[in-house]
């Protein structure tokens, strides 16, 4: 069967969580299946390859377990995204809005460099601040932004048309 479908038979919707009228998207039926897990592996690990990457972000935490195994199957390194206060070095952080308050994100500063091709991977895209916070933050390290992908982009909050701008051009891929 086809890989998108593979996928969507293992993403399990959750009424009320986490909090009255969401419907989650629970990924842990596909981590825990190894076809599918491996075959969203193998499909990132190739995006990144079509798009020329040479690094590999992944945003916390979800975002870690996509894109670890897949920057390894590329054959390349893995940066995390972390939320602020978890990293030990020396950072850059960046503020984005959330629908009440903000939220901010970090990565160690000597991670990503002038002349680096980043592919930033994570579960869901919803509305896009997480992912363009993690590209703003990128190119203020001086790299570049080979993409963005992830497993799922939840349309009707109109992510894309956020990320428009700080993806400046460079592809949004949702498997
Ligand atoms: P955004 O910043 O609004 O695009 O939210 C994206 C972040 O929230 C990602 O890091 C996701 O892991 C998480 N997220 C939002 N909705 C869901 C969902 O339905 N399932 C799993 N993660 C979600």
């Amino acid at each position: 069967i086809p890989v998108r479908d593979l996928l969507l038979e293992r993403i399990r919707d959750v009424a009320d969580y986490p909090k009255p009228g969401v419907m989650f998207k629970d990924i842990t039926p596909l981590l825990a299946d190894p076809a599918a897990f491996g075959a969203l592996t193998e499909s990132l690990a190739e995006l990144c390859t079509r798009h020329g990457a040479t690094k590999v972000v992944g945003l916390e935490a979800r975002g870690f377990i996509l894109a670890a195994p897949a920057a390894l199957r590329a054959g390349l390194g893995f940066v995390p995204v972390r939320k602020a206060g978890k990293l030990p070095g020396a950072t850059l952080a960046q503020a984005y809005e959330l629908e009440y308050g903000t939220a901010e994100i970090e990565v160690h500063a000597e991670d990503l460099n002038a002349g680096d091709r980043v592919m930033v991977i994570d579960d869901v895209l919803a509305t896009g601040g997480t992912a363009g916070a993690s590209l703003q933050l990128i190119r203020r390290a001086g790299a570049d932004v080979a993409g963005v992908a992830v497993l799922m982009e939840l349309g009707f909050l109109n992510g894309r048309l956020r990320l428009a701008e700080e993806l400046g051009g460079a592809p949004l891929e949702a498997l």
